[in-house]
């Protein structure tokens, strides 16, 4: 830890004037600056909504959910923390309004308020305050919490986040505790950039008591130094601490870099009052290293039910965009709806991409509901007799061995019971002792869990280990009672709990790559640290591009 008075500090990031600014990007880009000057840093993230967390929320709605290793369903921007910063992320660092409500009621219902009347300030804040306090206590090692609060400054529920991140402003001091604003510069026809909303922005937080000390400015282009200082002039904020997050050409990898051009770092230490020490940023520099020198392209088909929102497979693109990095191509990624291949009339045509061109790779991420599913099993016939790498996760590797079931052992109505209750060969179902709970609203395999490899396996040969670690989040369940059937048939089970009661993957035989796999491995892949078995599947296709499958 870095003695700086022992005191621990806070960071609070805003935005403005419209959502969608890339507020996760920058938090988790200040994050990944600060631990490379050295600092513990803690990321968290204040969800409005009233939901208690992403769980239930429909990836149309809100994007993916995310999984901590504890089997917290958390909003995606935990995603981004993972990505960028390496703190580590559970329940404690994802709040909602939901889960503040939920305990303050609680308390409430148990009488620990004593009768008084329970009311937005104090109660409320004081849940949120106790809540980012206590990921700072988590460790005495811990220096910074970067705490981002969602939605936007005007909005009616971001308020008690807002109110508490003002009290501990008050109550820290500002040495210990910072706000860092985000807004918004358009541009206007004639290509004028325009500095209005970012004044009214910065106007919306003062008037709820909070001075923001640094601006991160989203804007088309860098702004020229005129332009900063009218900002600064009309919002309190020092020159310097006007950062402008410029839309960049390469990768969102490169916003860290960008900041540190402009001192966010060194800005920041010195509000903190932490003496400035030499910044290594040196994963970040050579991970840009590597995305300038790539070379090639390789195009892997994304075949799943949500594909006209980006973020419902945020951390499937990530990890494939990482795993280009690690192979050293371009990865274009091709977005299939599963439900149009049902109809398609040349499969071929329809696993291509607009010229029609057959991908290199198939992957099918996880999902839930019926709708596609047929679909996302021809996707992975058609790897499969075609020899196109796959890789199926979750879902994907549930339909996996269907399609086998179906296809290789010929039982044409084998199904998933999630979506075929009274199927004659029902390969993919809940386990015996789930049955019961399921009738009660059911049971959720999640979050982090040891899985066995076999050895000669693609599995094992990707990890090289053979004991990992990954996180799950499902209810259904490789059918044992049909394990014999599959493997006298030839399909390969390639990992397994430790106890052998549930199998956690699956491979096809005699093919170049075609891997299922129970769990998560897209939540643990970084843009400085692919992977193993998203680098394993991209070779793979790779390799199969070039043969010109
Ligand atoms: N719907 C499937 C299940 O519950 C798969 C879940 C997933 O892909 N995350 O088992």
């Amino acid at each position: 830890m870095i003695d700086f008075f022992s005191m621990k500090k806070f960071i609070f990031v805003s935005g403005g004037v419209c959502s969608s600014l890339g507020k996760g990007v920058a938090a988790s880009s200040l994050g990944a600056l600060l631990e490379g000057r050295g600092l513990n840093v803690r990321m968290v993230k204040c969800d409005p909504y009233i939901n208690v967390d992403a769980g239930t929320m429909s990836p149309y709605q809100h994007g993916e959910v995310y999984v901590t290793d504890d089997g917290a369903e958390t909003d995606l921007d935990l995603g981004n923390y993972a990505r960028f910063t390496s703190s580590p992320l559970s329940h404690a660092n994802s709040i909602t309004t939901g889960q503040i409500y939920d305990a303050v009621i609680r308390k409430e219902r148990e009488g620990r308020y004593l009768g008084r009347t329970i009311q937005v300030i104090p109660h409320i804040t004081d849940e949120i305050k106790r809540r980012i306090h206590d990921v700072s206590n988590e460790s005495p090692d811990n220096d910074v919490v970067i705490v981002e609060i969602g939605g936007t400054v005007g909005d009616i529920e971001s308020i008690p986040f807002l109110e508490a991140a003002r009290q501990m402003i008050h109550e820290l001091g500002r040495n210990s505790a910072l706000s860092v604003h985000l807004t918004l510069i358009p541009e206007v026809a004639g290509a004028e950039l325009k500095t209005k909303p970012t004044q009214h922005s910065v106007k919306a937080m003062q008037e709820l008591g909070i001075q923001p000390d640094v601006l991160i400015c989203r804007s088309p282009a860098m702004l020229d130094d005129a332009t900063r200082r009218k900002i600064a002039l009309f919002t309190n904020v020092e020159n310097e601490a006007v950062i402008v997050s410029y839309d960049v050409k390469t990768t969102i990898y490169q916003v860290p870099l960008i900041f540190h051009e402009q001192k966010l770092d060194q800005i920041a230490l010195k509000k903190m009052g932490v003496e400035t020490r030499h910044a290594d940023l040196s994963a970040w520099y050579s991970m840009m290293d590597k995305f300038n020198a790539r070379r090639g392209k390789v195009r892997i088909g994304v075949v799943g039910k949500y594909m006209e929102l980006h973020d419902a497979y945020k951390s499937i693109y990530e990890a494939l965009f990482h795993a280009g990095l690690a192979c050293g191509v371009e990865m274009e990624i091709v977005k299939i709806d599963s439900a149009k291949l049902e109809a398609a009339a040349n499969l071929d045509e329809a696993m291509g991409d607009e010229s029609g061109v057959p991908v290199d790779g198939v992957l099918v991420p996880g999902g839930f509901g019926g709708r596609g599913v047929d679909g996302m099993a021809q996707a992975a016939a058609w790897a499969r007799t075609r020899k196109t790498p796959y890789f199926g996760i979750c879902l994907g590797m549930q339909v996996m061995v269907v399609e086998w079931a179906r296809n290789v052992l010929g039982w044409k109505n084998a199904a998933s019971t999630e979506f075929a209750h009274d199927t004659e060969h029902p390969v993919v179902s809940l386990l015996e002792d789930q049955i019961d709970t399921q009738m009660m609203g059911g049971t959720m395999r999640l979050g982090n869990s040891e899985s066995r490899l076999h050895e000669g396996t693609r599995l094992k040969e990707a990890y090289s280990e053979a004991v990992i670690h990954e996180r799950h989040r499902h209810r259904y369940e490789f059918s044992n009672r049909y394990r014999s059937d599959m493997a006298a048939s030839g399909l390969i089970i390639s990992a397994v709990t430790p106890d052998d009661a549930l199998v956690e993957s699956v491979e096809w035989p005699d093919h170049p790559w075609g891997v299922g796999v129970q769990f998560h491995p897209e939540f643990k892949s970084k843009p400085t640290a692919a992977h193993p078995l998203f680098t394993a599947f991209v070779k793979a296709a790779i390799e199969s591009s070039h043969r010109g499958n």
